[in-house]
């Protein structure tokens, strides 16, 4: 028997077998979840049908998280499908590229709107959804970045999209608490993925990142999705609002130097 035996997930955010998403799905998956997927686009559906096949996943549904029509769409599935759900993993993110590198101070208006609501206000909206389907309680989670807490080159928008993801998250840790459903964040060190690819100097962030960390070795979204196993299951029924970083120990470091490897 699986640590989530029983428990059926629901993770927003599969664009790809790079997707720190299907780190998630396939860790949930060996646990014994029963996984409901979305996805953005017309484009991801080839890309995603396929891995959901690997799994056996047949609730597979494209969502565009901005959209509250699609978002009641497919809490409206979820609930005709399964009655409720048990876990809800929001990994999804976007900037325009203008909005991420260059000057802080020439983040548009429209962009930084467009981050906030695509990267954090689609959390509450999710929740808000996922609330009354979750009347055994439930493990919400989304992925955040260190860029919220202090200044990484070329984050701009996004640094403040993951610094409200990760205050929401405590504000709905509070809100949902009373109903046994607890809310976390994943501090995720740099992983090459589609997402990631949008951030102008990540070679260079990953190749200091590798040199610089305790543990000596890069994220997986394997580790990720172990983190994420976790914190869905009973083994972590009394930590909510928390922001857990799975990140090599790169958060703790004062002065960021490259080890002495002798
Ligand atoms: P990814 O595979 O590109 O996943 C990002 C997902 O967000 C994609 O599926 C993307 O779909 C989706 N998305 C974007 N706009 C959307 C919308 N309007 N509606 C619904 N979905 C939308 O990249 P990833 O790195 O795994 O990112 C997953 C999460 O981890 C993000 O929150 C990211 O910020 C976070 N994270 C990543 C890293 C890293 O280094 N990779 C580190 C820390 C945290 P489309 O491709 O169709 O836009």
């Amino acid at each position: 028997m699986g640590l989530l035996t029983g428990k059926v997930a629901v993770i927003f955010g599969l664009a790809n077998k790079d997707s720190i998403a299907w780190g998630v799905t396939k860790a949930f998956h060996e646990a014994g979840a029963t996984i409901a997927l979305s996805y953005a686009g017309e484009a991801l559906q080839k890309r995603v049908f396929p891995l959901a096949q690997e799994i056996g996943c047949d609730f597979v549904e494209d969502c565009d998280v901005q959209s509250d029509a699609q978002l009641d769409n497919i809490f409206a599935k979820l609930k005709e499908r399964y009655g409720k759900i048990d876990v809800l993993v929001h990994s999804v993110a976007f900037a325009r590229r203008e909005d991420l590198g260059g000057r802080f101070v020439n983040v548009s208006r429209d962009g930084f709107h467009l981050a906030l609501d695509i990267s954090a206000y689609s959390l509450i909206a999710m929740a808000k959804r996922a609330e009354p389907l979750m009347t055994d309680g439930g493990s919400i989670m989304s992925m955040t970045y260190y860029a919220a807490e202090k200044v990484m080159p070329d984050y701009n928008a996004m640094a403040v999209a993951k610094a409200a993801l990760e205050t929401i998250t405590k504000y709905l840790a509070v809100d949902l608490g009373p109903k046994q459903i607890r809310v976390n964040a994943i501090s995720a060190g740099p992983i090459k993925t589609l997402a990631a690819a949008g951030i102008p100097g990540f070679r260079n962030l990953i190749k200091h990142f590798d040199a610089v960390v305790p543990l000596g070795a890069r994220v997986s979204q394997e580790d990720v999705g172990q983190a994420a196993l976790f914190l869905a299951s009973d083994m972590a029924k009394m930590i909510t609002g928390e922001i857990l970083h799975v990140d090599s120990g790169y958060n703790v470091l004062g002065l960021t130097v490259p080890r002495d490897t002798e």
